[in-house]
């Protein structure tokens, strides 16, 4: 197959906006998905009744929308929580705790340009299909596994939302409800509870608790145990410490694995702090998953590579802004949404 090469307009800009549940990042992003200057960061402004202030963010959006004035085609915002990506309406945002929340048209009546807003996770998908790993590829899926696990799918050359907007929320599927923690959603025993960096820790403490991980212990030393700890002790040999994360990447690689054997992909994308964790991460994720798949097909095929960014979701909102547009292209089907 031939290297897709994304087809540009140079000289166009969109201003990419990332608002995580402490944290909203901006930046420049040109037709190529390269950030032009600095990633600005700032804390996410909170009311006192504990809503993140949309008002003060729309200000903070604006001041950069005036800053970086010149060849602006629109404002990409990728939220953490559920988006009406036609509206830029937010049914739901745990972390920002808006319920039914008209940021997108919030913005777009301030800022005067072309608006666009969707979830984290799909426009860190849409970064990896337009500039990412995942650029040709009709069949994948973006795993991010950090403080939670979760993602989206891109399928049959579309990026998949499901009926709610709810799709891609494979860390919630349960492993176990009995013995399991209860997890971020209200259910109990989600693999997200048993794969994400909490989960780790968790489990490292279990075994620190029964007398084992002599290498997690020293590495935590006084301060709460982390799930870095757990992976530099197995790093170091510690067995406790090591059987914690097989564990862990055993679970991981069956749930990735029933979603391949479910839609047939061709590559699972894997990004988030514990993919970055210890430089084998993915590539252990790789070989393990090939255990509970079901066809030599798949067996062959499947593709699990590490994230192309380190802020997928910024470059992704920016990517949104030029396709929706027009401006760019994705390489398998044409103009995509
Ligand atoms: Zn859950």
């Amino acid at each position: 197959m031939p290297e897709p090469i994304p087809s540009t307009k140079p000289g166009k800009l969109a201003l990419a906006v990332d608002i995580g549940g402490t944290k909203v990042a901006t930046a420049l992003v040109d037709l190529n998905g390269q950030v032009i200057g600095e990633i600005q960061t700032n804390p996410v402004p909170f009311l006192p009744d504990g809503r993140a202030d949309g008002q003060a963010l729309t200000a903070l959006i604006l001041a950069e929308v005036k800053r970086y004035d010149r060849q602006m085609v629109g404002v990409g915002l990728s939220l953490c929580g559920n988006v009406d990506e036609d509206t830029g309406l937010v049914p739901l945002s745990p972390n920002l705790h808006w319920r039914y929340y008209p940021f997108g048209s919030m913005v777009s009546d301030a800022v005067n340009l072309p608006v666009s807003a969707a979830t984290d996770v799909r426009m860190a998908a849409l970064a990896e299909s337009i500039w990412g790993a995942a650029r040709g590829v009709r069949f994948f899926a973006w795993a991010t596994i950090g403080t939670g696990y979760g993602g989206y799918l891109f399928l049959d050359g579309k990026l998949y939302r499901g009926f709610h907007g709810y799709a891609g929320n494979f860390g919630h599927n349960t492993w176990d409800e009995l013995t399991g923690e209860m997890c971020g959603c209200g259910k109990k025993g989600c693999v997200e509870t048993f794969v994400s960096g909490p989960g780790i820790a968790r489990a490292g403490q279990r075994a620190v608790d029964a007398g084992a991980g002599d290498n997690i212990r020293q590495l935590a030393g006084n301060g709460p145990l982390q799930s870095r700890h757990i992976f530099q002790a197995a790093a170091q040999g510690d067995p406790a410490a090591r059987q914690v994360i097989e564990e862990v990447i055993r679970l991981t690689a069956i749930n990735l694995a029933s979603l391949v054997n479910i839609l047939d992909l061709q590559m699972i994308v894997v990004g988030g702090g514990i993919a970055h964790a210890d430089p084998n991460y993915v590539d252990w994720l790789a070989v393990r998953v090939r255990d509970f798949l079901m066809t030599d097909e798949a067996k062959r095929d499947l593709q699990i590579v590490k994230e192309t960014f380190l802020n997928a979701a910024l470059i992704g909102a920016a990517a949104d802004v030029f396709q929706r547009q027009g401006l760019i292209q994705n390489q398998i089907l044409g103009a995509v949404r």
